[in-house]
């Protein structure tokens, strides 16, 4: 089994992509996107389409795509990433978030359409999203979720239940009890939509600049226009610096309590014999997950694999990050445990590589986008898992921010949210690790409907979510 390597999905591709130059000195620029993932690629690919005149650069520590984006479980979801009733306190109140979400919705699309234009070949799907209930907690919770969101003015178009048999026409999930299919999801292979949109971008003009990690943002100074991004090749002057390094914030001075570097970890089988996929159907590829308190996401890839991950360990002490996406043994086996459970005819499956990435939480679970016409300075990110969907709309967004266009997704209520920051460490690691230790415990506590336990754990996962803050 392959450990690393950043991810199935680069390896796939033939390897890491030929290395662009890194800056080649100090210069200026109109804009700076620092970070050449989802949303420093979107924001650049949208800003150069907006103003072909203006002179971009993308700063980019490793290579572009090295990051979360090339490591993902390839969900292009339109799930909302943070809490209606957060988003709601904002201006635009309980419309807004409708607007949010129907963005979002929309955004699927965008994405689709992007690719076609584009010619990125990324295996792009729309499958919708399935999720599974395979213990009767998990089906009440499923039906509380759907309540919640038919009271919310949602109807089947945006989700809807599925019985048992239902469910299991579409995947053969071991156990599954029930499921809730919402149709504006795809299926992509994250590290071609990296390297597709980056080419997209180059093609519009944008110049990306690779293992030129950024030291220090920071105003232009008393007088001057703009901000400054820092790097040992020279300063990159622009009129707009904007910081798009999601799950790696904690690294720059001044930004460690920010967004909390979480852990999430994949694996993926070899291809499956026709006769196993026969057995797991799976026509549709839609995007699935459980219901779990510690839940699994999975995918069929274009190549007739199950790549699935999880949560794994969650958090690593004061904020570091992984080496190359190397992940630990004991993560393996939980999720190849979580595999094999679900899908008994995959039991036999090698297991053929294993990585891990870290994606961006905000204190509040509630992500942002923000500008600032007068200092020059915006970044966007924290979309705490669901980011694949939300880096587009929230590059389009910055795009606009930046230039100044008067469009509704400006008036989005993530634009300018702002979360606490969070708590300092040992604090922050003991927080997180005592809450999915709850979270596993209450799911094997869940686990088995005949233990007398099973309320236990209920409640073990809503004091999870209460303290936590986590939206469901
Ligand atoms: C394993 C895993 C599975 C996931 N699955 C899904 C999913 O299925 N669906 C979904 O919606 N979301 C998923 N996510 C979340 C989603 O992938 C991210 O939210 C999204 O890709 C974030 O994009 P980004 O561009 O903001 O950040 P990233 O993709 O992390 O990009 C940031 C880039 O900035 C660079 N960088 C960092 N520091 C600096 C610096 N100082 N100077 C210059 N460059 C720097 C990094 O090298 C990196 O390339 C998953 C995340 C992980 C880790």
């Amino acid at each position: 089994m392959r450990n690393g390597e950043v991810s199935y999905w680069w390896q796939a591709l033939g390897g890491f992509p030929p290395r662009r130059p890194s800056l080649p000195g100090p210069t200026e620029a109109d804009v700076c996107i620092v970070g050449g993932g989802y949303t420093g690629l979107w924001t650049a690919y949208y800003l150069a389409g907006l103003r072909p005149g203006l002179r971009i650069v993308v700063l980019e520590a490793a290579f572009a795509g090295y990051g979360a984006s090339g490591r993902n479980g390839g969900w292009v979801t339109a799930e909302l990433p943070g809490s209606r009733a957060r988003y709601a306190r904002a201006a635009g109140g309980a419309a807004g978030v409708k607007e949010l979400e129907a963005a979002l919705r929309s955004t699927v699309d965008e994405v689709g359409r992007v690719c076609a234009a584009e010619s990125i070949d990324c295996d792009f799907l729309k499958g919708g999203r399935l999720s599974v209930a395979t213990t009767p907690s998990q089906l009440a919770r499923m039906r509380m979720s759907l309540a919640a969101s038919r009271e919310w003015g949602d109807g089947d178009d945006v989700q809807g239940f599925l019985t048992r048999d239902e469910t299991r026409s579409r995947v053969n999930v071991a156990g599954a009890l029930g499921g809730l299919y919402a149709p504006a999801s795809a299926r992509i292979q994250p590290a071609a939509l990296a390297a597709g949109v980056a080419a997209a971008a180059e093609r519009r003009g944008v110049e990306i600049y690779e293992a030129t990690p950024v030291s220090v943002i920071r105003p232009a100074g008393f007088g001057q226009v703009g901000a400054v991004a820092q790097t040992k090749f020279g300063d990159v002057r622009a009129r707009s610096v904007l910081r798009c390094i999601e799950g790696y914030t904690a690294a720059l001075p001044g930004l460690r309590r920010m967004l909390l570097p979480m852990n999430s970890h994949m694996v993926v089988t070899e291809p499956l014999s026709s006769t196993a996929w026969q057995e797991i159907g799976w026509d549709g590829c839609e995007t699935l997950s459980d219901e779990a308190h510690a839940y699994m996401y999975a995918q069929r890839t274009a190549d007739g694999r199950i790549a699935l991950g999880g949560r794994g360990i969650p958090y690593r002490f004061a904020s570091a990050v992984d080496h190359l996406g190397q992940t630990d043994q004991s993560t393996v086996a939980a999720l190849t445990g979580v595999l094999r459970r679900l899908f008994p005819a995959a039991a036999s499956a090698k297991i053929q590589h294993a990585w891990c990435g870290v994606l961006g939480v905000p204190r509040d679970w509630c992500a942002s986008v923000t500008y600032s016409a007068a200092s020059g300075m915006g970044w966007a990110g924290g979309y705490t898992g669901h980011g694949v969907a939300a880096a587009n709309l929230a590059g389009r967004t910055l795009a606009d921010l930046v230039t100044g266009e008067q469009s509704p997704l400006a008036a989005l209520p993530w634009v300018g949210h702002r979360s606490r920051t969070w708590e300092p460490e040992p604090a922050r690691w003991t927080g997180v690790h005592g809450l999915y230790a709850l979270y596993r415990l209450a799911d094997r506590l869940e686990s088995d409907p005949a233990d007398s336990r099973v309320r236990l754990g209920e409640a073990l996962g809503r004091v999870g979510d209460v303290v936590s803050g986590i939206p469901h």
